[in-house]
């Protein structure tokens, strides 16, 4: 047997083509686009390239994007006062402060600082909140874009045992709560987890958030299960070039899945066009919509 490949580009490019309908009719009843700004401290080169792109893909979508660069050297006060400048612009729906930040500041008390309403990464423990307790909020970006892959996969998860692997705020966390709300059967695993094989081997859904390449292996994998596969690893292909794989031996479980997303194409596509979703969902909710 060989999995479906879940193809995450062609979702989001037709969840971005759904936001720029949403953001035309908002737009044209409000008299004004939804506003996205992305706050970069430092020059991490891969946050650089993040951030670029999620402007790109901000203004592609009809919305404003705003983009504050700041040197590594600012202070938290600086940063802290820079986002209490856009929780008070109405013309910003959606702020985010780029991770990591540099070292000498509190990325909690920054995260804490962001108005909820306008917390498009949904990492604000209102919104953590919100959804852990199953009420409407902002879900961060990669777990959500994960959850409509799953859906359209397998449509109803009611009862289905789900495995996530990783445990981050960014990632593990949301996506166990989000199951969790689908009433499927969640264990949420992370490095001191005893027998992660077993656990693989009963799941109907693995999430796989670690950061390992290939770590869990093709074998684990229940015939038929849905494979979620998070992890954007860069190895070493030779000749001085990388080549990206995701945490999930791909060839292995390929054979045993019945649905999979490569890496690169599956869930990485995702985040942006959630985060668009999430900016206009900001935008109608403070406008009373
Ligand atoms: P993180 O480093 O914050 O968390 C990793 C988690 O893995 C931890 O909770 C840890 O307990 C767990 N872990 C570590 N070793 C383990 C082991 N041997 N067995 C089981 N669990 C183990 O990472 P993160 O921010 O959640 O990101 C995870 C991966 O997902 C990374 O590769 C990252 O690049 C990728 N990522 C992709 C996207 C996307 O858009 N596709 C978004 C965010 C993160």
């Amino acid at each position: 047997m060989t999995a479906t490949l879940i193809d995450g580009k062609a979702r989001a490019a037709a969840l971005r083509a759904e936001v720029a309908t949403g953001v035309a009719a908002f737009t044209a009843q409000h008299g004004r686009a939804p506003g996205l700004t992305v706050v970069l401290v430092g020059d991490d080169p891969a946050s650089a390239v993040y951030v670029g792109s999620k402007g790109k893909a901000t203004r592609e979508a009809g919305m404003i994007s705003g983009e504050h660069r700041l040197p590594a050297s600012t202070s938290e006060a600086e940063l802290l006062a820079l986002v209490a400048s856009l929780n008070a612009d109405p013309a910003v729906d959606g702020i985010l402060v780029q991770m990591p930040l540099p070292k000498h500041i509190n990325s909690d008390r920054v995260i804490a600082a962001i108005d909820p309403a306008k917390d498009v990464d949904g990492l604000h423990p209102i919104n953590t909140g919100l959804l852990v307790s199953g009420r409407k909020g902002l879900v961060p970006c990669t777990p959500s874009g994960c959850m409509m892959l799953i859906r359209e996969a397998m449509g109803d998860i009611s009862g289905a045992e789900a495995v996530v692997i990783g445990r981050s705020i960014l990632v593990g966390k949301p996506m166990a709560a989000l199951l969790t709300n689908a009433s499927a059967t969640v264990i949420l695993a992370h490095s001191r987890t005893r027998d992660l094989a077993a656990h693989v081997a009963r799941a109907d859904i693995v999430v796989a958030a670690v950061g390992i390449p290939g770590m869990v292996k093709g074998d684990w994998i229940k015939p038929g299960a849905c494979v979620i596969d998070v992890g954007i690893n860069r190895i070493d292909a030779g000749g001085g070039k990388g080549r990206l794989v995701g945490d999930v031996d791909f060839d292995g479980a390929v054979t045993r899945a019945g649905w999979i997303t490569p890496v690169p194409g599956g869930v990485g596509p995702m985040t942006i066009a959630c985060l668009l979703a999430n900016t206009l969902a900001a935008a109608h909710a403070r406008a009373g919509g």
